[in-house]
């Protein structure tokens, strides 16, 4: 059985709806048991998780702050118009019971919107507790219409309140799971309606507490709640629907000719979320891989096209590389103290001064009297180099960028390394690291030089 989740893009609006309903049922004629080729597939399902309509989430956030600077006018707008975009994106459900029955729900969650918004702009006020009770009304919204929408498509659906199944701590706006909890849910409520082969369709990025209180996962969960659900279903694949074709080879602002990853590894794709290839929630994949099931990526506007499939191993590729990526704006902290030599202890009283800062270094290099590290979040640089400076010399660089092979085929080779540089051409590095897994090569280079450098290391390796 699959789960399907469609992003803000793939829910946007009436026309993203159909494409949604269309592709729901196409998968669920697929997954018929097919008499001819004798093959008995697991025809439950899918189940639906969706995002909120794309750019509602960043509009309540936005509502939140207004009450927050105690704007109750602003705000009470601001609800009346996301209201009126709700309904509008209701108009896509064509039964006239369902739709009324759609629309009075909508009236009540914005109405009590409304009261909540006038209430925190009075105390000018608005918790982390309140943040997220504000944040959910987008994926309780959006997952409402959209069940309505199958259901009234012939589609047989029905709307599950992500509140009742997805069970977290109290850590208000990014709430990790409480697995044992969630699986159990899940499974009270969800593998009735499979067995009576309803579609659930239940938002993503909502849950509550084991007390019931509205949290959520933070921002971009979505990913991470339909993962959580195939884990604790036991699903055979997890699909993210988005507005694009899959991963891609490089980022394609900056090197036109990228194209489509086919497959790749979760651990190729863990590296390449973390520097910035932005299809995926990193954390989705964990639920994923802990259960081992594979996570396709697919673009909703063209349901045709192949995607990315990730799975544990894939077959190899004939290419050394999957993907390179890339990040700008980057910082680099050079620490160096001639105590460091023969001393232990040094590097973690370096890492804990990131650490009291709350902030996290992404490259890291040493050598016996220095070591550098890569910071994206500059927030908090200035207090950091002080606290540094009481132990070390330390300099500070901006305007880096980081270049980041991928490829489970980089430990295989020996003339990866040697051919990789030659590609890069005269461009001044600043770092250099490789981790014993060797299945990335990061360089930060000066940003200025990342273009030029990406497009010869992408056309070296993928032409
Ligand atoms: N709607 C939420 C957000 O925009 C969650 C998601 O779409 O994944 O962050
Ligand atoms: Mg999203």
């Amino acid at each position: 059985m699959f789960v399907l989740k469609f992003g803000g893009t793939s829910v946007a609006d009436r026309a993203a709806i159909t494409r949604l309903i269309e592709i729901v049922r196409a998968t669920r004629q697929a997954a018929l048991p097919n008499v001819l080729v004798g093959t008995q597939q697991d025809p439950r399902g899918p189940i639906v998780v969706v995002s909120a309509l794309g750019g509602a989430t960043d509009r309540l956030l936005g509502l939140a702050a207004q009450a927050g600077a105690g704007d109750a006018d602003g705000a009470r707008e601001n609800v009346r118009l996301l209201l009126e975009r709700h309904v509008e994106v209701a108009g896509v459900i064509t039964d006239d019971g369902l739709r009324s029955e759609v629309e009075a729900y909508l009236g009540r969650e914005f109405g009590s919107l409304a009261r909540v918004i006038a209430a925190l702009a009075v105390l000018e006020e608005v918790s982390p507790r309140w943040l997220d009770a504000i944040a959910a009304v987008g994926e309780l919204t959006s997952s409402r219409i959209v069940a309505a929408a199958l259901e009234s498509s012939g589609v047989p659906a029905e709307w599950v309140d992500a509140r009742k199944v997805m069970v977290t701590t109290a850590e208000h706006t990014a709430a990790p799971p409480l697995m044992d909890e969630t699986e159990a849910k899940l499974n009270y409520e969800l593998i009735p309606l499979l067995a009576a082969r309803q579609v659930p369709v239940m938002g993503g990025f909502v849950g509550a507490t084991v007390d019931g209180v509205t949290t959520t996962l933070g921002r971009g969960g979505s990913d991470y709640s339909a993962a959580i659900v195939g884990a604790c279903i036991g699903a055979s694949e997890i699909q993210i629907w988005t507005d694009v074709d899959g991963m891609l080879t490089a980022d394609p602002r900056l090197v036109p000719s990228a194209r489509v990853v086919p497959q790749l590894s979760f651990d190729e794709a863990s590296e390449l979320a973390y520097f910035g290839v932005k299809v995926l929630h990193p954390a989705t994949i964990l639920p994923a891989m802990a259960k081992n099931i594979p996570v396709r990526i697919l673009n909703s506007r063209r349901a045709e096209a192949l995607g990315t499939l990730i799975t544990a191993s894939r077959p190899s590729s004939g290419l050394p590389l999957t993907a390179v990526a890339s990040k700008r704006n980057v910082t680099v902290v050079d620490i160096s103290s001639t105590r460091m030599l023969m001393a232990h202890g040094f590097l973690h009283k370096l890492f804990g001064v990131f650490e009291h800062h709350a902030t996290s270094v992404d490259v890291v290099t040493t050598s016996e009297v220095s070591v550098s590290v890569t910071v994206d979040d500059v927030r908090r640089l200035p207090r950091i180099l002080e606290d540094l400076k009481a132990f070390a010399e330390v300099t500070s660089t901006r305007d880096l960028a980081v270049l980041c092979v991928v490829g489970e085929g980089i430990k295989g080779d020996a003339t990866f390394v040697s051919r990789l540089l030659k590609a890069l051409g005269p461009v001044p590095i600043r770092m250099l690291s490789q981790a014993s897994e060797r299945r990335n090569i990061t360089i930060v280079i000066p940003d200025a030089d990342l273009p030029g450098a990406l497009t010869r290391v992408h056309e070296e390796f993928f032409a």
